[in-house]
């Protein structure tokens, strides 16, 4: 039935939704992406020598989990399948162990993409079918946010307006599914850093694909405050001229400003294979650009960027589970203050940049 307005009928979960979106993009606190699907999550074990197996892809998160006071940085972790349903060591459902620290469990939903015939290498991200009954199951499990990515490429005539299109659409429609089984979607229209444009090609292009995205949002009926958008940041190319920190931070905040609607609660960055020190130097640069209207906390959901350099310090071992949660917990406490404002915009550090990445 139609409100008083006309507008089509609330979601059964909207004040749910609502809140929970709030509570994610809490200011000074962000999402840790752990959701790496069981064939990226073995690259990752592969580079500390660790085999693929379910005992380190436990382990592994088991660390990140349990490091003492992640709840004050971390809000939101999304989390891949596997670990939805399976229990820490001691037999504790990860879950429950989240819950208990007030930390939000999501779940990645979207089952990868494939190529969109007719472009030149562009894809679409595949899953609605059955993504409704995914959503109510993963709800029964205690999972009360999504994540669904959609990736766009620069260069060449890319993104073409049907892959900007196509993703917006179906980032839509996987959004008010969602909605519609009480899970709070992250709308992700990556755009790879792939190529060698300049930060200016990345604002425009940026700035389409996001419109477009919330074009097909408000087609869909989606409840804006019951969303959370991640959205890539703007910055040049990977291989082309690098731009400064906070010439970056002016443009992507500029980017969202013109795109965003004030009803979306949180804005959450993936760090697109930036090294974990570059990708907090440029949260902090937008949080601490005062020229453009903020009314979203600008925050983090990464990957590689809070796990790299805890990754390494943990090699696999049970008894480098603190080295590998101080090494974690430092680059969370430095995002905390990023999105803050707070910290200095000095980048450096090991890129952690892949071609073509997949998740
Ligand atoms: P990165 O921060 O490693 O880019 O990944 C975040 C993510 O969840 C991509 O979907």
């Amino acid at each position: 039935m139609a409100d008083i307005l006309g507008n089509a009928a609330p979601f059964k979960y909207a004040e749910e939704l609502i809140a929970n979106a709030k509570k994610i993009a809490t200011p000074g606190k962000g999402i840790l992406a752990a959701d790496e699907s069981t064939g990226t999550i073995g690259k990752r074990l592969a580079s500390i020598g660790c085999p693929n197996e379910e005992s380190y892809r436990r382990d592994l998160r088991e660390m990140l989990f349990t490091s003492p006071g992640i709840e004050n940085y971390i809000s939101g972790v999304i989390l891949f399948e596997e670990t939805l349903y399976q229990n820490a060591s001691d037999g504790t459902p990860f879950v429950k162990m989240l819950q208990d620290k007030d930390i939000v469990p999501g779940i990645k939903v979207d089952k990868g993409v494939v190529p969109l015939p007719g472009t030149d290498g562009e894809t679409e991200t595949q899953g609605i079918d059955d993504l409704g009954k995914r959503c109510a199951k993963y709800y029964e499990q205690g999972a009360r946010f999504a994540k669904w990515r959609a990736v766009l490429k620069i260069g060449n005539g890319c993104p073409s307006e049907l892959s900007i299109h196509q993703n917006a659409y179906t980032l839509a429609r996987y959004a008010v599914i969602c909605q519609d089984n009480g899970l709070v979607p992250i709308v992700e229209p990556e755009i790879l850093s792939d190529g060698s444009h300049g930060i200016e090609v990345c604002a425009a292009i940026t700035e389409r694909v996001v419109a477009a995205c919330y074009k097909a949002l408000n087609d869909h009926h989606a409840l804006l405050e019951g969303t959370l958008l991640k959205p890539n940041m703007v910055l040049a190319g990977a291989e082309g001229p690098k731009a400064d920190v906070k010439l970056a931070g002016y443009l992507t905040a500029r980017t969202l400003m013109r795109t965003v609607p004030a009803a979306v609660p949180g804005i959450m960055f993936l760090s697109g294979g930036q090294s974990e020190e570059e990708a907090t130097a440029h949260l902090a640069a937008m949080n601490q650009c005062d020229n453009v209207k903020k009314p979203w906390t600008l925050s983090f959901s990464f990957g590689r960027a809070l796990q790299a350099s805890a990754l390494k310090a943990w090699g696999g071992k049970k008894e480098n589970f603190k080295a590998g949660q101080d090494a974690f917990l430092a680059r969370a406490k430095a995002n905390s203050e990023a999105t803050l404002g707070k910290g200095d915009l000095t980048a450096t550090g090991e890129s952690l940049y892949v071609k073509d990445y997949k998740y």
